[in-house]
């Protein structure tokens, strides 16, 4: 192989095809300190010669210094002055590729908002500290930290004062972190702290989550913004031991907080859950629920079943409410209280509740045209701007009238863009749908909310109207809610009347819809027709539906 060449501007050399290259830094590095030696070496073999000679040709006046060995060491200092100088240059070159190097590689570790650590560089961070946990037989405590409603707060504020939030609390949690730890953000509003403990200090962590959960809680300012939020945090601990790997061990707490942070989330928020084993197998549950859905949606296993609407005056029939069943071939009959939450949550909420409308519009054609169908609608339909057409367009497909229809909308929906609520009401009015207000008094709705917002019905939560009976302070909400319907002409159904003592009690309160336990549990379609059908209320005979085997068993 043929020695490069370098070219003169010390830069570059010709390879062996006679190309011009640029040098490599390590090449270049060689070059430079190679004409500083040469430069020191020639300086100090001319150097004596010369010096000695103009020395002793000016204090002695004996002979004159060699002109060409003068000249010589005219050009070997300058080539000093050059070799070092570039020797120079090279250093600082040096020293700022580095710089810029570790530049690059901090910024690729770090979330560019916060400064914490990001996902990428997470795992091996925490990997590393439980490495150095091990050598003292301490442990690692990891702690995923997730703000609560954090979402509501950017939406309203904006996304410069959300912004201002995600460092702020990236900050405070830096604050309250003992030596040897990480702070990460993992995007989003989710953090995670990890830190190093001695086996048997669950205290000193639970004090640290405590202390984190407070210093979350204060406000934050935001120029003239205010946010106020609050955080669920997880908290799983462990070290590495003969089995398993420090990155193991890692991937393993990370899950595991994560797990204890959705607990945290459940019991309430604003607080910190230890991970439990049982936590797993919630998960494996979970997801198997997930699967069921999704298969159960295709199959057709989610039915309406219906509950009486009773007029109180009379004791006639009204109408029913819809109230969606999952007849599951592995759990038997599924609560909506267990399936709609998670259908929601999956995407799956609007397929569900179209499919089990389209169901319900064709059983309630065969009922006596008097009778009402209401049905409840989830938060997460009201945000589809296209609900309401898509809703009219199941009822000119099942030839079913508006006017019988009856929407139930939940006072949490009213927390929601309340815009959005009032635009899509009045447009399902102006189809002559009626709009129900469903568990009146458990939302804390405002009577500004209920003024603005055309309703035209209040259903009194079951939760005052069962206990009715047995409750002064259910009475007297039940009495406060009768008065405000009075005063706002705004007609009002009592759910959740168990007994005859709630219904008498009611009814000293004034006049009510009502349904409940009392007048039956809520039926399939079937058993409705035949009920119908005893009463003369059956308007023709329909095919029955291929309803699907109902297993025994029953979650709820
Ligand atoms: P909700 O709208 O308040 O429905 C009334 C719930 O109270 C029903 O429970 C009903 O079975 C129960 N109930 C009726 N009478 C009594 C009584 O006298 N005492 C007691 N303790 N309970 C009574 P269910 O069917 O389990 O429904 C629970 C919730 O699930 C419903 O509460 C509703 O919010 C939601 N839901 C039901 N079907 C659907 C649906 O198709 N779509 C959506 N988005 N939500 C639905
Ligand atoms: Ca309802
Ligand atoms: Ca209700």
């Amino acid at each position: 192989m043929g020695k490069p060449i370098m070219a003169d501007d010390g830069q570059h050399r010709t390879d062996a095809a006679g190309e011009k290259v640029p040098l490599k830094r390590a090449e270049r590095d060689l070059v430079a300190l190679g004409i500083l030696v040469a430069a020191i070496f020639l300086f100090i073999g001319t150097g004596s010669t010369v010096l000695t000679g103009i020395a002793r040709s000016w204090i002695y006046g004996v002979g004159s210094p060699d002109v060409l060995l003068t000249n010589a060491l005219i050009l070997n200092i300058a080539l000093l002055i050059f070799g070092w100088r570039r020797y120079a240059e090279l250093q600082t070159e040096i020293t700022q590729r580095r710089k810029a190097e570790e530049n690059a590689t901090r910024l690729a570790c770090t979330d560019a908002l916060t400064g914490c650590l990001n996902r990428r560089s997470l795992d091996d961070a925490i990997a590393k500290l439980v490495d150095d946990a091990a050598q003292n037989g301490d442990e690692v405590a990891v702690l995923m930290i997730d703000l609560d409603k954090f979402k509501r707060s950017n939406d309203l504020l904006g996304h410069k004062a959300g912004d201002a939030v995600l460092v702020e609390t990236a900050r405070r949690i830096e604050t309250q972190m003992p030596a040897r730890s990480i702070v990460a953000r993992l995007g989003g509003d989710e953090f995670i702290c990890a830190a190093i403990f001695t086996p048997g200090g669950e205290s000193a962590i639970e004090r640290l989550a405590v202390r984190i959960n407070d210093a979350l809680a204060e406000p934050i300012f935001s120029g003239v913004l205010r946010a106020e939020v609050t955080a669920s945090i997880g908290i799983a601990v462990g070290s590495s031991g003969a089995v398993h790997s420090a990155a193991h061990v890692a991937q393993d707490l990370l899950h595991r907080a994560d797990l204890a942070m959705y607990q945290a989330k459940r019991r309430g928020r604003n607080r910190f859950a230890w991970f439990e084993p049982s936590m797993e197998k919630e998960l494996r549950f979970r997801s198997e629920l997930e699967q069921g859905i999704r298969d159960g949606l295709k199959r057709g296993e989610f039915v309406p079943y219906y509950e009486k609407q009773i007029d109180l005056e009379t004791g006639e029939i009204t109408g029913f409410e819809m109230l969606a069943r999952w007849l599951s071939p592995r759990h038997g009959i599924v609560s909506p209280d267990v399936f709609i939450p998670v259908a929601e949550e999956i995407g799956l909420i609007a397929d569900l509740s179209e499919a089990l409308i389209t169901l319900a519009l064709t059983d309630a054609r065969a009922w006596d045209p008097r009778l009402t169908l209401s049905v409840n609608i989830s938060p997460v339909q009201l945000r589809d701007p296209w609900f309401a057409q898509r809703l009219l367009k199941m009822l000119v497909a099942a030839n079913f009238p508006p006017t019988r229809l009856e929407i139930e909308i939940t006072e949490t929906c009213l927390h929601e863009n309340i815009a959005v609520v009032r635009s899509l009401i009045t447009s399902l009015k102006n189809q002559g749908i009626r709009i129900s207000l469903d568990d009146f008094g458990t939302g804390y709705s405002s009577l500004a909310q209920l003024r603005t917002l055309p309703f035209d019905r209040i259903k009194i939560d079951r939760s005052f109207v069962s206990t009715l009976a047995r409750s002064a302070d259910s009475a007297s909400i039940v009495e406060a809610i009768s008065s405000l319907g009075r005063g706002m002409a705004l007609p009002i159904t009592a759910e959740g009347i168990e007994s005859t003592e709630v219904l008498s009690a009611l009814r000293r309160f004034g006049k009510f819809k009502g349904q409940g336990y009392l007048y039956g549990q809520p039926a399939s379609a079937a058993e409705v027709r035949r009920n119908l059908a005893e009463q003369g209320l059956l308007i023709g005979p329909l095919p029955d539906s291929a309803a699907p085997e109902i297993p025994s068993t029953r979650i709820a």
